[in-house]
């Protein structure tokens, strides 16, 4: 359980310094079995060390640790209860927020929008923390591993805690190219059509260096 708190809180670092997150926002789980670790609410990432351990069952109830779980429970154990994610991390990174309060849905600007699982929706907006936000941001990761939140931020979820990163990071890349292409008045960006989406998260699971066989 330390290494999966350590691998946690190194993700969760990651994020302030990418400039994902700036100060306590956003938050960062992994699940562990029926156990999930969670930052806890508020403490800078900087100020986390072993003892600081903080873990909830799928049902919210504490398991371990003294400081208050993030205030983001709702979404972090919705995800859990419903796919099957092994770690989610939330941010409030820049372009993704600015594009969260534009449109409803990321145009697929770029062919990752595939790895995502298809173009990126945005889950209206509820006050943080509560379950009605959590309610909105399930409904738009059907069939997604990623949705933007409005006027809020990001989630995205994976196999492992690199993934979840990892996937926040292209959601953001991608939120900052069609700002970019969407800004020259008087232009459009172009857009991958839903067939070659489809081509394109096929090809990708054959993506990479394939294990040499043992
Ligand atoms: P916590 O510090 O409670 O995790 O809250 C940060 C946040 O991003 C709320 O949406
Ligand atoms: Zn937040």
């Amino acid at each position: 359980m330390l290494g999966a708190w350590r691998e946690l809180v190194e993700t969760a670092r990651r994020t302030n310094d990418a400039g994902l997150v700036v100060g306590t926002s956003g938050n960062v789980s992994v699940r562990v079995r029926d156990t999930v670790l969670v930052t806890p609410s508020g403490v800078p990432y900087e100020r986390l060390h072993d003892d600081d351990l903080c873990a909830v069952d799928l049902e919210g109830r504490r398991v371990a640790g003294s400081l208050s779980p993030t205030s983001e429970l709702p979404m972090h154990l919705a995800v859990y209860r419903h796919t099957a994610a092994r770690a989610v991390v939330h941010t409030h990174a820049v372009h993704a927020t600015a594009v969260s309060t534009l449109v409803g849905e990321l145009p697929a600007v770029h062919y990752m929008t595939a790895e995502l699982g298809g173009p990126v929706r945005v889950a209206p907006y509820a006050t943080y923390g509560s379950d009605e936000l959590a309610g909105h941001m399930l409904a738009a990761l059907e069939g997604r591993n990623a949705c933007l939140l409005q006027n809020h931020g990001t989630v995205a979820f994976g196999d492992g805690l690199g993934q979840a990163y990892d996937r926040t990071a292209q959601l953001e890349w991608m939120c900052q190219v069609w700002l970019a292409a969407s800004s020259l008045p008087g232009r459009t960006p172009s857009l991958i059509p839903d067939d070659e989406l489809a081509r394109v998260k096929e090809k990708l699971k054959g993506y990479g260096q394939r294990r040499a066989p043992e």
